[in-house]
């Protein structure tokens, strides 16, 4: 293999001697700098890995490997998230289990991902559908129970007829299933399991100001929390003032201009309040409303409602104002009532045109009167009219001042909202892991014994989901029939399983520790590799799941399992690939599979060239014809170190030229600083350039060979391997250590050293006053033809006197 680069026989060659010689697996116990880079594991679909994945998971392995070279314990961990109701559906349409057909898909998954050659240690890989991945799983279920951040209630949930099982509003687009765009999705009022996620809104949303992640996330993030500040004002009931209605609002200001009030259709006090005239009406409408779902229900144009025939008192002005119900009022924002201020909020404004309700201006414009009509609702910024005490103030100060008054009076205070919910977890589904309960008459939830974990998914043939709502483990009485850990009488299991989201919570805590059997993690281990040093994933996981991982931290870190309370050092998110300027997907036809272009060009080329298609953070657009570049570029690195290699046997090399020796030195400091900030095009782009300032200012020495090795290593790891292995190294590159730049190199500051034989001057050259000694005296050696040599005497930055 030796004068001609080929691929396919140097990649299988090092992924031989990787696995063989165990490159990649770390001590992690006894590791000097620990470095952990982590993916986000995939979930192995039949479809096996795509384009987005062979540009992720480079990404991740080029900064694991550049660390690595920097000198850290690179500990880069994989797995598989194989439960989930992807799997299931796709088992469910083969007509298999997936408990079967999800080994077959893993294996495939690992075979793909060693072609790509990843720095992988497969010693500590997980799979979430293991009993001695989930068994862990359950406990962390049972130890957030235990401290009261896991409950159930009855609540209004998306329900997806076609997945038969619960969404989160994430999932919903546009009233209609993420999985299924032709099924209108429905609300439910079920039972679940859910997580007190929101106890922790102010924290989640307080640490985004510290943590390093990209700016794109946390602000993902910040919008899914939703905070918003404002006032709980109550207003007493028309009929019984000892009765109040109360509604959370951000625009205490604008009281003065509420003229009605509105309920959300499945507020409780919503049969008690209306009036016998008013019941079948209301009853219609709320029938109608409960088939909506959540997102359409935020999403509607046209304003829907009934009046209930009952009235309620602003408190600021006393007058009686009427109480509807209508669709765009949301049971579980706030108190699930408003006051609405047609005059300054555009769904009111339109719901009060649609049935002629009154509407009062309170917030002026200069240059407008009060009385000026609207043609939509205002709120922008201004002065309180028809405000009473209140007039002539401007809105941000008349917030408080309002909240105030209405606080002397018992008639409100100030609060904060969110608009994150509780994570609501069970599923109805088959493939996940059962919640670790049991129910029993006497004794009412019982968790189930730590010891007695894993409460294993049982192999049953008949798994799918029905419309009844309830799993299909109910319908398996060997499962669930299980006497009471308490009492011991007769109990019955939890037939719902948990949220996928929930087994990639803490995978990562789970890596270092994949081979105990006693722990979920090592506490010694963990405090030694975690927090994750660096995690890149997708901006598509910015909020459930990115969410859901600090928010467990968060929790275990509470409950004394874990010494830090967020997760991840720094997260970045990368961009994504498209093709032809479009998302890839089956229904475009435009989907690339990455085997077809590994076959064909092998893993290096591959890799560069998808890093190459634009910033790694940003994504960028698959077109075939880049690629025979990037081939180009490593053919022509090899040819230079093969060219240097017989050079160096045919005998001395001359010297090298300084402006070979300035770009190398430029270049160690751009590419250091691109792999730094993930700027891998623009890295690729100066190692280009470098190899054409070879060709021009050649031939190289070493110290340029090796340069140009050690940071394409990272991109193109197997030939990188290779040729160092031309130059003579011994062992991997990747015990090597990352070349340094001289700054002095690269401003000019240069010293001349004076070069003797046997005390007569006989040459002389320019190098850097940082430069070694021995690099000193072998340039000093070129110099002057290479003679062999008694013994040499430095001076150091002055001369080198060599006794022949
Ligand atoms: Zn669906
Ligand atoms: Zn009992």
């Amino acid at each position: 293999m030796d004068e001609r680069y080929d691929p396919a026989a140097v990649e299988a060659k090092w992924q031989r001697r990787w696995r063989e010689g165990e490159t990649h697996q770390v001590d992690l116990s006894r590791a000097a700098r620990p470095y952990y880079t982590l993916m986000m594991f995939p979930y192995p679909s039949a479809e096996g890995l795509h384009v987005g994945h062979a540009f992720a998971f480079p990404g991740v392995d080029i900064h694991g490997r550049f660390r690595r070279l920097q000198g850290h314990d690179v500990f880069e961990p994989i797995g598989f998230d194989a439960f989930g109701i992807h799997s299931e559906n796709y088992a469910l349409k083969v007509g298999k289990n997936p408990k079967h057909l999800i080994p077959q898909t893993i294996e495939n998954f690992r075979r793909q991902l060693n072609r790509l050659g990843l720095m992988v240690d497969w010693s500590h890989a997980v799979d979430t559908t293991a009993p001695e991945y989930y068994r862990w799983t359950q406990w962390i279920f049972l130890q957030l129970y235990k401290h009261g951040l896991a409950f159930r209630k009855k609540a209004p949930v998306n329900w997806c007829p076609t997945c038969q099982t619960v969404l989160a509003n994430e999932q919903v687009i546009d009233g209609y299933c993420e999985r299924h765009p032709d099924t209108l999705v429905e609300q439910r009022l079920t039972e679940q399991w859910f997580f007190a996620i929101t106890k922790y809104a102010e924290r989640l949303l307080r640490n985004l100001d510290w943590i390093d992640w990209s700016e794109t996330t946390k602000m993902a993030q910040r919008n899914w929390i939703g905070r918003s500040e404002g006032a709980e004002i109550d207003f007493p009931l028309g009929d019984d003032p000892t009765r109040a209605l109360r509604v959370f609002t951000t625009r205490p200001d604008t009281i003065f201009g509420a003229t009605y009030m509105v309920l959300a259709p499945e507020h409780v006090w919503v049969d008690d309040l209306t009036t016998p005239a008013h019941r079948d009406a209301v009853t219609a409408y709320r029938a109608r409303v409960a088939k909506m779902d959540l997102v359409s229900r935020r999403a509607a144009k046209e304003k829907t409602g009934e009046f209930t025939g009952a009235y309620a008192t602003n408190p600021a002005t006393g007058s009686r104002i009427p109480i509807w119900i209508a669709d765009y009022v949301l049971a579980e924002y706030g108190t699930g009532a408003i006051m609405a201020v047609p005059a300054h909020d555009q769904r009111d404004f339109e719901f009060a045109q649609a049935f002629s309700l009154p509407m009062v201006r309170v917030i002026a414009v200069e240059g407008e009167t009060a009385e000026t009509p609207l043609s939509e609702a205002y709120d922008g910024p201004g002065r309180l009219v028809h405000s009473g005490q209140f007039d002539g103030q401007d809105v941000d100060v008349a917030k408080q001042a309002i909240t105030a008054w209405l606080a002397e009076r018992g008639a409100g205070q100030a609060r904060v909202e969110y608009r994150l919910h509780d994570w609501c977890i069970s599923r109805q589904r088959y493939w996940g892991p059962p919640i670790p309960v049991i129910y029993c008459d006497g004794c009412g939830i019982v968790p189930v014994p730590e010891q007695d974990l894993p409460v294993v998914l049982p192999d049953i043939e008949d798994f799918r989901p029905d419309a009844s709502g309830v799993a299909p483990l109910a319908r398996v009485r060997s499962f669930y029939e299980a006497p009471c850990p308490q009492c011991g009488g007769p109990g019955r299991r939890e037939t719902d399983v948990s949220d996928t989201f929930l087994d990639s919570a803490w995978y990562f805590l789970r890596y270092p520790s994949a081979d105990r059997h006693d722990v979920a993690f090592d506490a010694t281990l963990t405090r030694k590799w975690l927090p994750v040093d660096m995690y890149i994933g997708g901006n598509e996981h910015a909020v459930l799941h990115l969410m859901y991982t600090r928010f467990i931290t968060m929790a275990l870190h509470d409950i004394g399992l874990l010494p830090f309370e967020e997760p991840f050092k720094k997260f970045r998110a990368h961009g994504l690939i498209i093709k032809d300027g479009a998302k890839m997907s089956k229904s475009r036809g435009n989907v690339v599979n990455p085997d077809q272009y590994l076959d064909q060009h092998g893993a290096d080329v591959f890799r560069m060239y998808m890093m190459f298609l634009g910033p790694y953070e940003e994504g960028g657009d698959f077109r075939d014809e880049g690629i025979a570049g990037v081939r180009r570029f490593l053919d022509g690195v090899w040819r230079i170190i093969r060219e240097h290699v017989s050079r160096r046997l045919a005998g001395p090399l001359p010297m090298l030229s300084d402006d070979l020796r300035r770009s190398t030195h430029k270049a160690i400091r751009k590419v250091t600083e691109d792999l730094d900030g993930l700027h891998y095009n623009t890295a690729i782009a100066t190692l280009m350039s470098l190899l054409n300032d070879i060709r021009r200012f050649g031939p190289p020495d070493r110290f340029v060979c090796e340069s140009m090795l050690l940071m394409l290593a990272p991109f193109a790891p197997h030939i990188a391997e290779e040729l160092w292995e031309h130059l003579g190294t011994v062992g991997s590159i990747f015990d090597a250590a990352w070349p340094a730049f001289d700054e002095a190199m690269l401003h000019g500051s240069m010293i001349e050293i004076v070069v003797q034989v046997n005390g007569k001057v006989r040459a002389r050259f320019q190098t850097s006053p940082s430069t070694p000694e021995q690099m000193v005296v072998e340039t000093a050696l070129a110099a002057v033809g290479n003679p062999t040599v008694k013994r040499h005497v430095y001076v150091p930055r002055r001369l080198v006197n060599l006794v022949v």
